[in-house]
């Protein structure tokens, strides 16, 4: 594929770049010594966990954000996100004067709506699921022209997660391979395009949870499927990819090298992993680049570097599993 045919270029992560600088955090990348002696090559890890709001989500919603019209700006954004991209969406509006309305279900755990609600943004508490959220998203939509912002599917958010690619280049441009985690396939779009724009040669691995991989099923069968969702540690990297996907199922098709599976018990021991010899908290989503190296499947003939996309977890799930736990326990589940 031409950079020029690419939905989302070079040029277009450059331009994010310019745009979201010192409004969100460029993160550090670290060696590991340990995970380098395991697999033989340098292994380094980008601290994306640190980034404001704990995850990548930020850099996308920013450039999201920036992108829009001033009449769009006053209208407000809206989505259906209780996760990291809510947070990201709610901060990222905030920080530019705009308002954020973010809908959820009953169901949504309060401690979820109350930092949502910290983080500046409009909560609409309705329905009983996700997908009632999204009917009331499509409904602010139509009736007070609100703007959505979905978490991937957009080229300002995948222009957005590609500056994390950029900034991996400029801090190790000999990088061979990047693991990436992997859901809806924004980071991973975005990620790719960068990497693979200024070195071609260079690998871009997709990671992922055995539990309800959309991607990956989608990948195997040539286009956007559903799967049935399940409980996972790596519940952010839970949900479909949207059947009606415009483009980063077809970018993740395109520039994806290869997509590993982890499995509960692999995740729980990266995030252990990550936590007694990194010293470093990760959700279960940013510990797969880890649980992968240590599972033995990742070759590489030069540095790799995984990427820790976040740190939003339970915090008495996240010592239950660094006191040996190797998944979800029916609470957690629930
Ligand atoms: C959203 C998310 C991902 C996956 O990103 P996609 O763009 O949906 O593939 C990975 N890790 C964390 C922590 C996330 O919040």
């Amino acid at each position: 594929m031409s950079r020029q045919s690419a939905p989302v270029s070079l040029d277009d992560i450059r331009a994010a770049s310019a745009h979201i600088a010192g409004r969100v955090l460029r993160t550090p990348m670290v060696q590991s010594t340990g995970l380098s002696e395991l697999v033989g090559v340098p292994v380094h890890l980008k601290l994306e966990h640190h980034q404001t709001t704990g995850s990548f989500k930020l850099r996308g919603a920013t450039n999201a954000v920036l992108s829009l019209a001033a009449d769009e700006r006053a209208s407000g954004v809206v989505a259906a996100s209780t996760g990291n991209h809510g947070r990201a969406l709610a901060h990222a509006a905030k920080a530019e004067g705009a308002v954020a309305t973010i809908c959820m279900s009953r169901l949504v755990p309060e401690n979820k709506v109350a930092e949502i609600r910290r983080l500046g943004a409009n909560v609409q508490i309705i329905g009983r699921s996700q997908d009632e959220a999204q009917d009331e998203v499509n409904r602010l939509v139509a009736e007070k022209g609100m703007v959505m912002v979905p978490p991937f599917d957009l080229p300002a958010v995948i222009a957005g997660q590609g500056t994390l690619g950029l900034e991996i280049m400029e801090q190790l441009p000999d990088a061979a391979t990047v693991l990436v985690p992997l859901s809806g396939g924004g980071l991973a779009a975005g990620v790719a395009a960068a990497v693979k724009g200024l070195n071609p040669k260079a690998r871009v691995i997709g990671l992922t949870m055995e539990r309800g991989a959309a991607m990956k099923a989608s990948l195997d069968a040539g286009r956007p499927v559903q799967v049935e969702e399940l409980p996972s540690l790596a519940d952010s990297l839970g949900g479909g990819i949207g059947l009606d996907n415009r483009l980063s199922f077809a970018m993740c098709r395109d520039l994806l090298d290869d997509v590993i599976l982890l499995s509960e018990e692999e995740i729980a021991a990266g995030m252990r992993h990550a936590y007694s010899v990194e010293r470093e908290i990760v959700e279960g989503a940013g510990a797969v680049g880890i649980a992968a190296l240590l599972s033995g499947r990742v070759r590489s003939e030069g540095p790799i570097v995984a990427i820790l996309s976040g740190r939003n977890v339970d915090m008495n799930l996240h010592r239950r599993i660094i006191n040996g736990a190797e998944s979800l326990s029916k609470e957690d589940a629930a």
